[in-house]
């Protein structure tokens, strides 16, 4: 096998995410035969800094020994079994964990495969909670402007991304939006957290008028990621919680991306001190090893599927629920944030990473320079529409995975990035620059 072998097979073969296979013609597949710590392998020995975690899942580099020594470990003892009418070790000992790190506020884990299956479950179980209360006409949802909430028909419905939505438009349930509270669009004189206060008042409006039709309001906390690195005040997510409890309305944390230590808290909604009805994780829960995702929620939720009628339970499900194998990644990981002081060491290496992107935080050529935890973005000053995929050739020549969506270039490398791989993002980025703009 070689990278030429590969990558001809590959477009004979496989039909890639998010990709019009057409690029292919002139911009090559990547083949990549190993990965280790931060950084990614070809059959030719060339290497590249995998500066986004592959797509954010990867939080401890790639082939961790820790996490690797769990999932070997599991293989010999338990591969699978289904989760209707049976459990194992694995699954309850993640379920304990994960409710003990929001206080048992959210004591109930509802396993799923993948990201979009777990806003698909949080949304059908706020319209069953709904109801089984007696409130069946709640049954509408509410997102953010640019909100990203993956892409099966349920959860692009939630989905404010005009380039995954516009084909499927006419299957989609009508879903409304409301102002994000993106501090890029501040008014001149205007803070983040007056800008997050503005958009909770136009979120009031809404919802004065509309919440005896609403379930549940969707957000993805601190960072809305997919549409572009958008930040927030916590304002906006205090204000909404209060919002929510005033009018009826639940309110579900898609921290799909953000959970996990990315933003600095181990859960994004900590930083504004308010706990959430549904909590999606998925992505860097298993460490980037294998698909996972769960949904957790309250005793209040869970009591109002408890009952003699089968048909007042959740009875979704999917073949791979809580898979064994997946739960031992996931608690490895839950591990080394414990044994490690991850949150903390994280901090200063955000500290650090700042530091050195202070050129690219005064480069006159880029815009709204912005980080939260360990997530860096700046927006490039251009209307070539090529930027993004010419920056990530540039980038690419030089040894760094970057994959800027739009204009917005984005750092979010795995917590294991060190001292020169942190210049060599600064210096390949700058460099990537200079060749694009
Ligand atoms: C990635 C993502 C999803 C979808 O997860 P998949 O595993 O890709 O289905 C949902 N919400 C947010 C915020 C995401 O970043």
């Amino acid at each position: 096998m070689n990278n030429e072998d590969l990558l001809r097979r590959s477009l004979d073969a496989v039909w890639h995410p998010c990709t019009q296979m057409k690029v292919h013609e002139t911009l090559p597949l990547v083949p990549i035969r190993r990965g280790e710590g931060a950084w990614l392998e070809d059959f030719d020995g060339r290497r590249y800094l995998d500066a986004i975690s592959s797509w954010w899942v990867n939080l401890f580099g790639h082939a961790n020994p820790r996490i690797n020594a769990a999932i070997r470990d599991q293989l010999d003892r338990l591969d699978h079994v289904m989760l209707a009418g049976f459990t194992h070790e694995p699954v309850v000992a993640l379920s304990e964990k994960l409710s003990a790190l929001t206080g048992h506020e959210l004591g109930h884990c509802f396993y799923a495969s993948d990201g979009a299956s777990a806003v698909e479950i949080a949304l059908k179980m706020s319209f069953h909670f709904w109801r089984n209360t007696g409130q069946s006409g709640k049954n509408r949802f509410l997102s953010l402007a640019g909100s990203y909430h993956g892409e099966t028909l349920g959860a692009l419905a939630v989905t404010d991304v005009a380039l995954f939505r516009d084909a499927y438009a006419p299957l989609l349930r009508a879903c409304d939006t409301v102002p994000s509270p993106d501090w890029r669009l501040a008014a001149p004189g205007q803070s983040p957290r007056d800008t997050a206060v503005a958009a909770a008042v136009a979120l009031e409006t809404y919802l004065a008028e509309n919440y005896h039709e609403v379930a549940a309001l969707i957000v993805e906390p601190l960072v809305q990621c997919a549409t572009g690195m958008a930040m927030h005040d916590p304002e906006y997510l205090r204000r909404a919680r209060n919002l929510c409890d005033h009018y009826g309305v639940h309110l579900i944390a898609d921290e799909i991306a953000v959970g996990c230590g990315r933003t600095g808290t181990f859960f994004a909604h900590e930083q504004a001190g308010i706990v959430p009805d549904f909590l999606c994780l998925s992505k860097g829960i298993s460490g980037g090893t294998l698909p996972l995702s769960v949904v957790m929620t309250t005793d209040a939720v869970y009591a109002a599927f408890y009952d003699d009628l089968t048909a007042r339970g959740f009875l979704h499900s999917h073949s791979y629920t809580g898979n064994p194998l997946a739960c031992r990644a996931a608690l490895a990981t839950l591990e080394i944030f414990e044994e490690d002081g991850v949150l903390s060491s994280n901090r200063r290496l955000a500290a650090q990473i700042s530091e050195r992107a202070a050129p690219l935080a005064a480069d006159p050529r880029l815009r709204h320079f912005r980080n939260t935890g360990m997530i860096w973005a700046f927006d490039a000053a251009t209307d070539d529409p090529l930027f993004a995929r010419r920056f990530h050739q540039a980038a690419m020549a030089r040894g760094l995975l970057l994959r800027p969506l739009g204009n917005t270039v984005y750092f979010m490398p795995p917590y294991v990035i060190g001292g020169e791989e942190v210049e060599l993002l600064v210096s390949g980025t700058l460099a990537a620059l200079e060749e694009t703009l």
